[in-house]
Parts: structure tokens; sequence; C-alpha cells
């Protein structure tokens, strides 16, 4: 994926080189990880899981580009949020401008979390510009992909049985050291009307998606 198609210069410090390609944002949702979060759907995946939730996000393709400096802004000025989460589309295919992001974001005081196809052993074995960076600015890290046969429902924030979290920082040890389980709980999804169109996010349960599905089709002429 190309991430800074602007030819800018290079003496420019990183942070305002770094462009990230965002299919979607969210100032403030309870679906997408611990707490009240900003999360950030970044535009483009090389995985396709059958049966993914956003396949709108999978091309690679230009959606809206934004510097880092100004998700940072954005980001750090939102109220009441604990942290980030950033998903996708795959986050490690934009990693050197979600590193900065990321890096940003926690010195002031907030938390990233991380939603990769990729596994963490692959991802912290990569030479790939970024991606140590970015686990290195990570709390949370949900990885593997997404397996429609082993769907679940049961586990907080996780869409299939194969998927595991990896504390990568203390911050959430209170979540890993829980006598009752970090995913314990029914997987959340908020529905609401942004700019006129219902917005999904979360997991929602199968027959919930099937029904949006078919009142989609139903209000396109
Ligand atoms: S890794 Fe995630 S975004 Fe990419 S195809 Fe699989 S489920 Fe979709």
């Amino acid at each position: 994926m190309t991430i800074n198609p602007f030819n800018e210069p290079l003496n420019e410090p990183l942070n305002k080189r770094l462009r990230l390609n965002v299919a979607e944002r969210l100032a403030d949702t309870e679906a997408e990880g611990p707490g009240r979060r900003y999360a950030l759907w970044v535009q483009g995946c090389p995985l396709r899981c059958p049966g993914c939730c956003n396949p709108h996000m999978l091309q690679d393709e230009d959606a809206t580009w934004l510097g880092v400096d100004r998700l940072a802004e954005e980001i750090c000025s939102t109220p009441y949020i604990e942290g980030v989460t950033f998903i996708g589309g795959e986050p490690f295919a934009q990693a050197e401008a979600l590193a900065e992001l990321a890096k940003r974001v926690q010195e002031e005081g907030l938390s990233v979390m991380v939603f990769s196809g990729f596994s963490y052993d692959k991802l912290s074995r990569s030479l790939e510009p970024g991606y140590q960076g970015l686990l290195a600015h990570t709390d949370l890290l949900i990885d593997g992909p997404y397996i429609e046969s082993q769907q679940v429902n049961d586990r907080r924030w996780i869409g299939s049985a194969n998927q595991n979290i990896h504390f990568l920082s203390e911050r959430y040890a209170h979540l890993r050291d829980s006598e009752t389980g970090w995913d314990e709980g029914s997987n959340t999804a908020e529905i609401r009307l942004k700019g006129g169109q219902l917005f999904i996010n979360g997991f929602p349960h199968p027959e919930l998606t099937s029904l949006l599905r078919k009142m989609k089709a139903m209000s396109t002429p």
C-alpha cells in the first residue's frame, strides 16, 4: 500500500510526512475495546477472510487521506475517551503512520488497541517498516484472521474463536488477571445514524446483520 503519495520533502519531521488512508472514524464508541474509545478504521487489507464484516474496507484504494498531526489532535481533544482502537482493513498495512500516531496518543495518556489479521508471532518477527514501532506503542493486540466457521458471540470484542488478545503492556493488567476472564460477556454492537446512513460497529449478531442488509436492500432504489 502507498502510504505517502504526496512526494513531500524528507527533511520534514516524520509526523508531518505521514498520512493515513482512513475508511471511517468514530469519536466515541464502547464496542471496540475497553471503556470509551476513539475508533479508526483504515482502508485496505491484503487478507480476504470470508464473512469479513467490513468488505468495503478491503480494497487498496483511496478513501480519506488524513495527516498524523491532524488525527493526533482530533483524538487527543476528544473528551471522556480512555484510548484509541485501530481496526480496518489491516492496520499493519499502514504501520509506519499508525506507529507514529500511537506514540503521540500514548504520550497524552491514552491507551492503544489494535486489531490485526496477522498473528502476533508473525508481526513480532517482521522487518517491515513501522511494524515493531506499532507493536511497541500497542497496549492490546487482537490477532488472527476472522474465521467464519469459528464465529462466536460470547467473547468481548472478538469475532471468531481462533483470535486472541495479547497484553503488550501493563495498562490492562487488571483485565488479563481478572478471575472472570477478560472476554467474559457477549459481543456488543452499536447502531447509529451517520450522515443519513445506518452505521453499525462492534460485532453484531448475524441475525441483526442479515436484517440490516435486507433493510438496506429494500431502501436502495
Ligand atoms: S483481516 Fe480483518 S479486515 Fe482483513 S479480511 Fe480479515 S476480517 Fe476483514
